[in-house]
């Protein structure tokens, strides 16, 4: 099948390079052209814009920041569906608040084209190996059209509703793990104390019912955090977190929710950004708070 891929941050060049790999015909697109490179040199095309990806794929996927992004990617002047997008399959997959998405489709169906939400649970290498949990948000049919190219991106699909309703559960599944960070950074403070190295910390955590998967898969990252050493690329960075962490307490607010603990977190998280770590991984706020004295 020819799929585009939009939007080829940490998470998107992962998906193209999974797509590739189980024999699509993948086109890619990126604001800053430098980030196609890799996928070109695999055997990806490039499309000069939003526009020519669309024509020239059956379907695309777009996966970006944020709201502001994709109104740029689908209605910008040379944006997804700025030409003839009729009978395509445009599958969005960004985190964002459900009235993002539910202002998009019917701008989608408009033009003829097929709309799914699917934000994604999972990192980049999950990405990558196709292992990703999927929350689809879609009419019956246009589910059924997606279904098996998201298959092929994720472990288990959940169709969890009409559009809006995957973007929902996406940011509560979200809500423990950003606020998981932050409470890791304050134990760590503690635990710190102690004076163990930093693997056998780590390991103690996950030894107990204080550990969560993120935690375990990024052991080894977290343990060269807290020594000070490089630890590899960005998987989700602090800055996309902030911005979910501000996604969610809007949310929550709107349906009347007290949102005392992201609040708390998305403290913690501005002050990582203040601090000049928007671009390090979440993991690293574990070593950010640890570290920190109070002021
Ligand atoms: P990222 O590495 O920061 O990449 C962001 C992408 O959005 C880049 O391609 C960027 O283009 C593009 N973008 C931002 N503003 C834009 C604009 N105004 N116009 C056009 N393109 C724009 O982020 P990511 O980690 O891949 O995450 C992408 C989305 O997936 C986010 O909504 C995130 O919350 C979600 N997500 C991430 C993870 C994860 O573990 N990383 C997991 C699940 C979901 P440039 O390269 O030009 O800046």
């Amino acid at each position: 099948m020819k799929v585009g891929v939009a939007g080829l941050g940490a998470m998107g060049s992962a998906l193209a390079a999974r797509l590739m790999e189980v024999g699509h015909e993948v086109s890619v697109w990126n604001r800053s052209a430098e980030k196609a490179k890799p996928l070109a040199d695999a055997g990806a095309k490039v499309a000069a814009s939003p526009a020519l990806l669309a024509a020239s794929c059956e379907a695309v996927l777009t996966i970006l920041t944020d709201g502001k992004a994709i109104d740029e990617v689908y209605n910008g002047p040379n944006g997804l569906l700025s030409g003839d997008v009729k009978g395509k399959l445009l599958i969005e997959m960004s985190t964002v608040a459900p009235k993002v998405e539910t202002d998009l489709a019917p701008k989608v169906r408009a033009k003829g084209a097929s709309f799914v939400e699917c934000p994604v649970g999972g990192s980049t290498t999950p990405a990558r190996k196709g292992q990703l949990l999927g929350l689809m948000g879609a009419d019956d049919a246009d589910a059924a059209r997606a279904q098996p190219l998201l298959e092929q991106l994720c472990r288990k699909v959940e169709h969890c509703g009409k559009v809006g309703a995957g973007s929902a559960m996406k940011l509560a599944i979200n809500l423990p793990l950003m606020v998981a960070w932050q409470a890791y950074g304050e134990a760590f403070a503690i635990a710190r104390s102690v004076g163990w190295d930093s693997k056998r910390l780590v390991a103690l955590f996950n030894e107990s019912n204080g550990g969560n998967k993120a935690l375990n898969s990024r052991a080894e990252m977290i343990a060269k955090l807290l020594d000070g050493e490089d630890p590899g690329a960005t998987t989700f960075s602090i800055a996309n977190g902030l911005k979910d962490l501000r996604t969610m307490v809007t949310a929550g607010e709107a349906l009347g929710a007290e949102m005392l603990a992201t609040k708390a977190t998305m403290a913690g998280f501005e002050e990582a950004v203040r601090s000049g770590e928007g671009g390090s991984d979440g993991a690293a706020m574990t070593a950010f708070w640890s570290s920190r004295k109070k002021k």
